[in-house]
């Protein structure tokens, strides 16, 4: 495909974004807050999306009690895994339909928020199968009241309109996006996040500086997504090492469930790059998880965009504090650049992904290539070959 194509498609989206029926969710800080929002609303019976581990913890008890006291009906799902797929949507559905459910409630990591959307998409859309929804703007439909509880900080999926899932029969990862998958209430108790294990607090913190970071470097950012973009790395640096540190440090949990809400905000408007286009794939996999993943690719990545980069990053990383140093762009960048590598050694992430098999890279890079191309507005554009060369490369052996 020709990349003057590519760009040409992303200037189309851009002049078109204004007039996308974009929300933000209402953030609601409580639980009996929401279920009178519920109540307020006439609804009668919601589906609570919930993933197998955060069952085992209980993390949800407070919200079953207060939807008990109030006396408010609610059916459980809980059949989500990581890296999530076509047919636990189907079966979330089928359980939304069965128990005559009316609102949905994603509580959880992206994963459980993730097929929440995804089931709202298909209510809204019930003679639609779920890869004919992929894409942008295939929806279209009003969905069912959605809210989103998120209990890590980093997928950002409470901000997004998009709902990412694994299509089991040709382990495709892939998105459907649409403005009415944005949840029109996020929950935000930051408590839900202190029995997150350190490392999930470091890969899912990692994910939203991910977010950030490619939202702000792609063409295309505006004032808004830009802001939200710095605050994100900002409150990144900040208090994701306090928090992975510290996991009951009341101010950095807070400060880092705000991070992953801003930088879900921008990049919902200015989409993400090839850090994601190359790291779905591996998720979908082996099975790798993405914030994991994320943090791994982000310095290789910026690496290999080189100078094209150097004014933006240098922008991002002088705004956001991180660097403070009164050096040229270029400088500024590396070190920034320095600076996420020094992040992930101290979370204890590595550097490479030798689960890579050379025998999958060309359909990784393949998948990365139609995930990429021409939706995302990234600094540079690769063709599929150079794709399986980065994935060589993040396998350790050249
Ligand atoms: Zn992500």
């Amino acid at each position: 495909m020709l990349k003057i194509f590519d760009r040409l498609y992303q200037g189309l989206l851009y002049l078109g974004r204004p007039f996308l029926r974009w929300r933000e969710p209402v953030i609601v800080e409580s639980y009996s807050e929401l279920v009178n929002i519920l109540i307020a609303q006439n609804k009668k019976k919601v589906l609570i999306v919930l993933d197998e581990g955060l069952t085992q913890l209980h993390l949800h008890n407070v919200l079953i009690d207060t939807l008990k006291n109030k006396h408010f009906n609610y059916h459980i799902f809980s059949d989500v895994t990581a890296n999530p797929t076509i047919n636990q949507v189907e079966a979330g559905l089928f359980a939304y339909i069965a128990f005559g459910c009316d609102a949905i409630i994603g509580f959880g990591g992206g994963s459980p928020m993730d097929v929440a959307k995804a089931i709202a998409a298909r209510v809204a859309r019930p003679n639609k199968n779920l890869v004919q929804l992929g894409g942008t703007l295939k929806v279209l439909k009003k969905t069912p009241l959605l809210i989103a509880i998120p209990t890590t900080s980093g997928t950002g999926s409470e901000a997004t309109v998009a709902a990412i899932v694994v299509d089991e029969r040709t382990r495709r990862k892939y998105a459907i996006n649409d403005p009415v998958l944005i949840p029109s209430y996020a929950l935000l108790v930051p408590e839900l996040t202190f029995k997150l294990p350190p490392f999930i607090t470091a890969t899912t913190g990692m994910d939203a500086l991910t977010h950030a970071v490619e939202a702000y470097i792609n063409n295309g950012g505006t004032k808004f997504t830009n802001a939200k973009a710095i605050n994100a790395v900002k409150l990144v640096f900040e208090y994701l090492k306090k928090a992975y540190d510290n996991p009951n440090d009341l101010t950095a949990r807070r400060n880092m469930q705000i991070a992953a809400y801003d930088a879900g905000v921008a990049f919902t408007r200015n989409y993400v790059g090839y850090v994601h286009a190359l790291s779905h794939p591996l998720s979908a996999f082996y099975g790798l998880a993405h914030g994991y993943v994320n943090a791994l690719i982000l310095p290789f990545m910026l690496d290999k965009y080189g100078r094209k980069i150097y004014r933006k990053l240098a922008d991002l990383a002088r705004k956001s504090g991180v660097i403070k140093k009164g050096l040229k762009n270029a400088e500024t960048a590396k070190l920034f650049i320095s600076e996420i590598r020094a992040l992930n050694d101290h979370f204890g992430i590595p550097t490479t992904i030798p689960q890579i098999k050379e025998e999958d890279i060309p359909q990784l890079a393949a998948f990365a290539n139609k995930e990429a191309r021409p939706l995302y507005p990234t600094p540079r554009i690769y063709e599929t070959n150079e794709l399986e060369d980065f994935y060589r490369q993040l396998k350790g052996e050249n």
